[in-house]
């Protein structure tokens, strides 16, 4: 049967009906269905070493697109709907976005699954399956509020198998459900997302928003990705979820390998566990405690094998993000690991008179990170500048005594979802231009320099720019109620919210700006901001700074002087299906952490990909950034890293200085407590946020805004001169293929996994 006959078939068995009677959502089961028979008849990905990536978090974004393009069924299905007057790209509207990751990290380990199913590697995630995952953001009054994501459907690509497992905690004994989800390569075969679930969990203990009973384990253990943690009861939840899944994750890669016969002694000659971030670092006691007592391994030989076996991945710098958990917590959890976390201190301490490597400090808190460096093969870094940082500075005493695990691994991004998906009207006409090979190797993106003084193509790429801006404005006017104008200048700021990402720095430019059109200096070309992020329930003064945007959001485009010239846009609920449509949008790409703050970024290499050129401080993968397209394509600003960390060495930053010393920050500062801005808002909020910025500032906004300002006015004057944006456009297209995650997935695999390529 061809796929017109298949799908035909399909809505009449499913519905009675032709493909012209079905409406899109029934329509999106077929295809969900004809999809999923496809998945099944490809081969799955094998051989003798497998990988093994566990994560909280695999921020997957919907499939359906990337499963087509995948399968290499995309353009031919296409063909066929359009036949029947149908439009694939209505039908992709209707899968819901699972939420299962919080940003950057989560996504990461989607893109990651991609490329190593797509270099044809043996290696399948494993992480939890979240009924509500991260929650739906919704503006009410100009605050964010949050509500459950119900993404899991009667059909979806979750497939539920018949792997339970037992686990026990301190205090209660459970057991799991595995789900799969297949993850396909490109135009390769299939390895799996393994996501774990518990029977007896109940949907219906959330009330309003998202609180629910935190005690009740049996029925709110996969409810929620990370559960508010302020409170002790969020934190137990937490490590009960943490061990769910590396107890699940342990089990499941043992039985594998029993069914394989292999030899446990030599795991590591057959299973690389990649540890992404600190949230499974259980794996380890866990491994060793499951060798001693059923596999009969010494304490020496299991610390030996699981050491040789696990890699740990450290994502941030930031020191509330590296967990330590109470020792007593893990005795109420998992008592089960507490001698064995404890025999490991032991040696740590037996070796080393430093109180900074040790894993249990004199507070009785574990640091997690400390287990994972000591107890793993393998550190890395995310990108060329985090790695230096983490053996210079934070992890300085851990690299001194073991300089061989540290290395560097730059993050990527897959083209597949981030190029061939998100933007198939360039992907189309770089195919015309510069041939296929890119879609299989990154790298032949550089074809495209040939072509830097070619009008035409500079045209075409403008054009493709206009084209997506004008279905950006047209959707967010149906979902915003928003009018935008693609002629504007669209500068995008979208991540999650947190102030070492400065969305606050740019929203204090924003009120300059507007402050410089009401004293009468009107920009030539209008510009228009965008912004879309969440921000962690518990985390206060990030929401008062989405309570600024939205309140400059308000002012800005209900004031008949300003909004010809400038607009302030602040969309509900960013998430990936989001970003694959603002990206593509994007003429500024607004990377503004503050230096040594942000481990590598992503957005950054999207952003890139699609022809935006970056307003960025040096920091992260920024950094190789600007090495790739050189000086004139990049608009770099701020203090740099090494001054930064001096700054917070010497405890010698002062906010207040930067605000007396500058009219031009004392004016845009003021205005978040002016009556303006205060009839607009909550004064409670404006003035948190006020305070904030005046008397702490932790994260230096004040200290690089001049420079932020004179460097975007420079960026925005510069468009003007299209021929030379055109090519800067060009140049970080061309530059962009380092940044595949197939270059960084082929050098995890040289340097740690070293699995044999398909
Ligand atoms: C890529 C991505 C991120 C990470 O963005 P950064 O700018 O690197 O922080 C976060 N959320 C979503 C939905 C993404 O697609």
């Amino acid at each position: 049967m061809n796929m017109e006959e298949q799908l035909t078939k399909l809505t009449q068995d499913m519905y009675g009906k032709t493909i012209e009677q079905t409406t899109d959502q029934e329509l999106y089961y077929a295809v969900l269905k004809l999809s999923k028979d496809l998945l099944n008849t490809t081969a799955p990905i094998s051989g003798d070493k497998k990988i093994y990536y566990i994560s909280a978090e695999f921020l997957i974004g919907k499939l359906l697109s990337n499963n087509l393009i995948n399968l290499g069924v995309y353009d031919k299905l296409d063909e066929v709907l359009k036949a029947h007057g149908k439009e694939l790209s209505k039908i992709e509207e209707v899968e819901p976005e699972p939420s299962l990751g919080n940003g950057g990290l989560g996504r990461l380990a989607a893109c990651f699954l991609d490329s190593i199913a797509t270099l044809g590697l043996p290696g399948d995630g494993i992480g939890l399956n979240y009924h509500f995952g991260l929650f739906k953001q919704v503006f009410k009054d100009k605050l964010q509020c949050a509500e459950k994501n119900d993404w899991i459907e009667q059909n979806s690509w979750l497939n539920k198998t018949d792997v339970t497992f037992d686990i026990s905690f301190g205090d209660r004994k459970v057991k799991s459900r595995l789900y799969d989800i297949d993850v396909v390569g490109y135009e390769q075969g299939v390895n799996k997302l393994h996501l774990f679930d518990i029977e007896s969990v109940d949907e219906s203990i959330v009330e309003e928003g998202i609180s629910f009973d935190k005690e009740d384990i049996e029925k709110n253990l996969t409810l929620f990705l990370y559960p508010d943690d302020s409170d002790e009861a969020g934190n137990l939840l937490r490590i009960y979820q943490q061990y769910f899944m590396v107890s699940n994750a342990a089990q499941l890669i043992l039985a594998e390998m029993k069914e394989k016969q292999y030899d446990l002694r030599r795991m590591y000659d057959y299973a690389v566990i990649q540890i992404n971030d600190t949230h499974p670092t259980m794996v380890i006691p866990e491994l060793i405690r499951i060798l001693m007592e059923d596999k009969a391994f010494t304490m020496d030989e299991a610390i030996d094998v699981v050491s040789k076996t696990c890699a740990y991945t450290n994502h941030t710098i930031l020191a509330e993000a590296l967990e330590k958990w109470p020792l007593e917590y893990l005795e109420k959890v998992v008592p089960q690991l507490v001698p064995i976390i404890k025999e490991l201190d032991k040696r740590v301490r037996a070796k080393y008179d430093d109180e900074k490597v040790q894993i249990i400090d004199k507070d009785d808190r574990v640091h997690m990170a400390h287990i994972d460096i000591h107890y793993g093969f393998s550190v890395n870094g995310v990108a060329a500048i985090h790695t230096e940082i983490l053996k210079d500075t934070e992890l300085n005493h851990f690299y001194k005594i073991y300089p061989e695990k540290f290395n560097n691994k730059t993050n990527g991004i897959t083209f597949r979802r981030w190029l061939l998906s998100c933007n198939r009207e360039l992907a189309g006409y770089l195919s015309e231009t510069i041939g296929e090979g890119f879609k299989h190797d990154a790298d032949d993106l550089e074809k495209l320099l040939k072509f830097a003084d070619d009008q035409a193509v500079l045209d075409k790429l403008a054009a493709i720019k206009m084209q997506k801006k004008e279905e950006l404005a047209a959707y967010v006017k149906e979902k915003e109620g928003v009018e935008l104008d693609p002629n504007a200048i669209f500068d995008i700021q979208v991540k999650r919210l947190h102030e070492y990402k400065r969305q606050q720095m740019n929203a204090l430019y924003i009120i300059h700006k507007y402050l410089e059109i009401k004293a009468g200096k009107k920009p030539s070309t209008p510009v228009t901001f965008i912004f879309g992020a969440k921000a962690a329930p518990a985390y206060v003064i990030a929401q008062d700074i989405i309570h600024l945007l939205l309140v400059m959001q308000e002012i800005v485009n209900n004031d008949p002087d300003v909004s010809p010239y400038m607009k302030v846009l602040m969309v509900e609920n960013y998430n990936v299906s989001y970003a694959e449509k603002l990206i593509p949008a994007c003429d500024i790409s607004e990377q503004i952490s503050l230096a040594s703050k942000e481990a590598s970024g992503t957005g950054n290499m999207k952003f890139m990909l699609n022809g935006a050129v970056t307003l960025g401080t040096a920091d992260g993968a920024n950094v190789e950034i600007h090495d790739l397209v050189g000086d004139d394509n990049i608009y770099v600003f701020g203090k740099d890293s090494d001054t930064v960390i001096v700054h917070y060495e010497k405890a010698d930053y002062v906010s207040k200085d930067y605000y007396e010393k500058s009219p031009v920050i004392k004016e845009a500062v003021d205005f978040i407590v002016s009556d303006l801005a205060v009839k607009h808002g909550h004064k409670e909020n404006l003035e948190r946020l006020y305070k904030e910025l005046l008397n702490k500032d932790w994260f230096m906004t004040l200290l690089d805004l001049e420079d932020y300002i004179e460097t975007k006015d420079r960026m925005l004057k510069d468009y003007e001169d299209r021929q030379k944006w055109k090519k800067m456009m060009l140049v970080n297209i061309a530059k962009a293929g380092f940044f595949s995650s197939d270059r960084t997935i082929a050098e995890y695999n040289r340097d740690i996994w070293k699995l044999t390529e398909k």
